[in-house]
């Protein structure tokens, strides 16, 4: 894929009308909007498909993997209910867009793809646009338990059930937000570490992930 990283006028306002979409869907949470706005999306796109890197859609990205909907990437990070400083893990890297919008957040970012190739392209991108994650290429389904424990997590691929082993590596306090369901359908989750061993869980939207694959996963 040829990447060209040009940000012009076209693509400004493109992004601008996203973020006013995404405010019409029920994204309220103003620092989110604000990271959307900034992210050049298309820069993740080959150039012959600019015009689709702003439409609310997900879209092909290889290896039978996909960027995500910019409407799941807002309703995920709103739930995550990111702070300045805040130490997220991320499962499933993919092309790293949701990873930016995590860093302009302030979060210090730990992102894991489990696909080689992809690994490699994003490394390669998101320090020449500026972003600075650690990258882990491996089964995020079992976290990362070297760096543990973490303020959030963050799963964005569908689970067929919680990996108990996530919940051991958040913070009290900590969050955290996962696609759980069947192959066709899952239901957005966030559970929430109260004390060690007591958790607070909340069912939400449907949403239709590409599958968690791994020891803890599919
Ligand atoms: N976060 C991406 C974005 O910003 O557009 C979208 C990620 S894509 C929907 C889901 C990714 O999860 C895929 O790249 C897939 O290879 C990856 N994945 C699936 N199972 C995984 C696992 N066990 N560990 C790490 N990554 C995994």
């Amino acid at each position: 894929m040829a990447y060209k990283f040009i940000d012009n006028y076209r693509e400004r306002g493109a992004r601008k009308q996203l973020v006013e979409l995404l405010k019409q869907k029920g994204i309220a949470d103003h620092a989110v909007l604000a990271a959307i706005g900034k992210v050049p999306r298309h820069y993740f796109f080959d150039e012959t498909f600019w015009n689709q890197a702003y439409k609310d859609i997900a879209f092909p990205i290889g290896e039978g993997q996909t960027i995500s909907q910019p409407y799941t990437v807002a309703y995920q990070t709103e739930l995550l209910h990111i702070k300045k400083g805040d130490k997220v893990l991320e499962i499933g890297t993919g092309c790293g867009y949701q990873t930016c919008i995590l860093l302009e957040l302030g979060a210090k970012v730990y992102t894991i793809e489990r696909q080689e190739k992809l690994y490699e392209r994003t490394i390669q991108v998101l320090p020449h646009m500026g972003y600075q994650p650690k990258f882990f290429l491996g089964d995020g389904s079992k976290g990362i338990a070297a760096d543990a424990p973490y303020d959030k997590i963050i799963v964005t691929a569908g689970a067929p059930t919680i990996p108990e082993i996530l919940l051991g590596q958040l913070n009290i306090g900590g969050i955290l937000v996962i696609p759980v369901g069947d192959e066709a359908a899952q239901k957005m989750v966030t559970i929430l570490k109260t004390a060690e061993n007591d958790y607070e869980k909340i069912v939400l939207d449907t949403f239709r992930f590409v599958p968690l694959v791994g020891e803890k996963a599919w």
